[in-house]
C-alpha cells in the first residue's frame, strides 16, 4: 500500500513507488529492458484482454519499452501526488511534454492563446510548426486578462498556455482567474510550472486543467538529465499516453531512475533554493551597483501580492540589471567564482547568464530592448550552496566593477 500523506516531503519520498517489490529494495530497480516477456500465449491473451477492454492505463505490467518502464511508473505516481493531480505522464524532455500534448490534442484549425514572456521554444513550436498544420496562435500580454478573454474564439480556441513564474522577469499568473476564464469559455488551461515546482505552487488546486514541467530543472535538480512531465485528469492523461506510444518521446529507464532518486530530496532542495533566492534578491536590491531586481518574494516585484497568495516559496531564480553596459555586465559575470556560466536552472550548482548573449545573440541590441532584454540584464539561478558564500562572491564581483 502506498503511504497516504498530504505533506510534500513525505510524498516526495514515498508516493508512486510500491512499498515492497519482489527484490526487497527501497529504490525501484532499474529495468534496463527494451521489451518484456510473456510466459505463454494464455498470459498474453489475458494481458491483451485487460489492455483492450479493462481500461487500464498505468501501473499495469510492462509490455514494450516505448509504452513505459517501472521507474517511469514510480515517477509518474509521485509527481501526480505532488501536484495533487489524478495522473501524470513522463516524457523525454520538457519540450517533448509540451509538443506532444499539443500535437496529440489539437485538431486542425484549432487556436491557441499563449501569454508573452514564455519559453522561446514553446512559442517557436506554436508559431512555426503548428502553423503549418493549420493551428494558429495569439500571444497576449501576461496580466492582461481582458485582452486574453477577448482573444478567445468560441469556435476554435482550445487551450490557453501560460508560464508562472515566467522567464526572465518571474511574472506570476493569477491561477484562479485564468481557470475561471477557461471554464467560462470551455477552453483548457495549461501552466508551465517549471519555475514554480510542486513544492512552491499547485496550479491544479486553483482549477487549472494541466501542469507541465521541464523536469530537467528543479525536479531532476542536478544538471544531469532531461525529462518532462504533464499532470492532469486521468482520462486526458490516458489519451496522451496512447499518443506517446505512437509519437515515442518516452523516458529511458536509467533517466527515470535518476529522476525518482532526485524527487526524494525535492522538498529539501527547494527550501534551500527559496532561501538563497530571497536572501540574494534582498542583498542585491540594497547594493548601490545594482539598478533593479526582479524576484517575486520582494515587495518591489509587480506580482508580489499574487505571489504571496498562491505560492509557498519563490524559487531560486533572481533577475537583475547592473549599473553599466554590455561589457561591464559581462565583466561582472566573468568575475563570479561560484556560479557556472550555463543555460538552465534549478540544479544544485548556481548558474548565471547574460540573456543578451545566451538567449538573444541573434538579435540587434535595439530589438533585444524591444523584447525587454537590456544588455545589462543578468539571470542568476541559485543552487543549493550557502547563501553567505554566494553573496560574498557577488559582492567581490560587483566591487571589481567599481574599481574598473
Ligand atoms: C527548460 C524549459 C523548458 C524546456 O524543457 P527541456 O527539458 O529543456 O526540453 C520549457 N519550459 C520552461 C519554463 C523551461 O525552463
Amino acid at each position: 500500500m502506498p503511504i497516504k500523506s498530504n505533506q510534500s516531503s513525505t510524498r516526495a519520498v514515498h508516493a508512486g513507488s510500491q512499498r515492497h517489490n519482489n527484490f526487497h529494495t527501497i529504490p525501484t530497480p532499474i529495468t534496463q529492458a527494451a521489451t518484456y516477456t510473456f510466459t505463454d500465449t494464455a498470459e498474453l491473451t489475458e494481458f491483451m484482454h485487460q489492455k483492450v477492454w479493462g481500461g487500464h492505463d498505468e501501473g499495469f505490467r510492462e509490455e514494450y519499452g516505448r509504452y513505459g518502464n517501472p521507474s517511469m511508473d514510480a515517477v509518474e505516481g509521485r509527481l501526480a501526488a505532488l501536484e495533487g493531480g489524478e495522473s501524470a505522464l513522463l516524457y523525454a524532455s520538457g519540450m517533448a511534454a509540451i509538443t506532444n500534448f499539443l500535437l496529440a490534442s489539437l485538431p486542425t484549425g484549432a487556436h491557441i492563446i499563449l501569454t508573452d514572456d514564455c519559453y522561446r521554444r514553446t512559442r517557436q513550436f506554436c508559431m512555426t510548426y503548428l502553423k503549418r498544420l493549420g493551428i494558429t496562435t495569439t500571444v497576449v500580454s501576461l496580466g492582461d486578462y481582458d485582452g486574453l478573454e477577448a482573444a478567445i474564439d468560441a469556435e476554435r480556441t482550445r487551450v490557453i498556455i501560460s508560464e508562472s513564474p515566467t522567464n526572465p522577469y518571474l511574472r506570476i499568473v493569477d491561477f484562479a482567474r485564468l481557470a475561471a476564464i477557461g471554464k467560462r469559455h470551455k477552453v483548457r488551461t495549461l501552466i508551465d510550472s517549471t519555475f514554480g515546482t510542486p513544492i512552491n505552487q499547485q496550479p491544479l488546486a486553483f482549477g487549472i486543467d494541466y501542469v507541465v514541467h521541464s523536469a530537467t530543472k528543479y525536479l531532476a535538480g542536478h544538471h544531469d538529465l532531461l525529462a518532462g512531465v504533464i499532470v492532469g485528469r486521468r482520462s486526458a492523461i490516458a489519451a496522451l499516453r496512447q499518443a506517446q506510444g505512437v509519437l515515442g518521446a518516452v523516458v529511458a529507464p536509467q533517466t527515470a531512475f535518476l529522476l525518482e532518486r532526485s524527487l526524494k530530496t525535492l522538498a529539501l532542495r527547494i527550501a534551500k533554493h527559496n532561501e538563497n533566492g530571497l536572501r540574494i534578491a534582498t542583498f542585491l536590491e540594497k547594493h548601490p551597483a545594482i539598478e533593479r531586481v526582479w524576484y517575486p518574494g520582494l515587495a518591489s516585484h509587480p506580482d508580489h501580492d499574487l505571489a504571496i497568495q498562491q505560492m509557498q516559496g519563490f524559487g531560486g531564480v533572481v533577475s537583475f540589471t547592473v549599473k553599466g553596459n554590455h561589457t561591464t555586465t559581462s565583466h561582472f559575470i566573468d568575475r563570479l567564482e561560484i556560479p557556472y556560466i550555463a543555460p538552465s536552472l534549478g540544479g544544485t550548482e548556481s548558474l548565471v547568464e547574460q540573456p543578451a548573449i545566451m538567449s538573444y545573440y541573434d538579435r540587434e541590441p535595439e530589438e533585444r530592448l524591444a523584447l525587454g532584454i537590456p544588455d545589462n540584464l543578468v539571470r542568476l539561478a541559485t543552487g543549493i550552496e550557502d547563501a553567505e558564500d554566494l553573496i560574498a562572491d557577488i559582492e567581490q564581483a560587483l566591487e571589481g566593477e567599481g574599481a574598473a
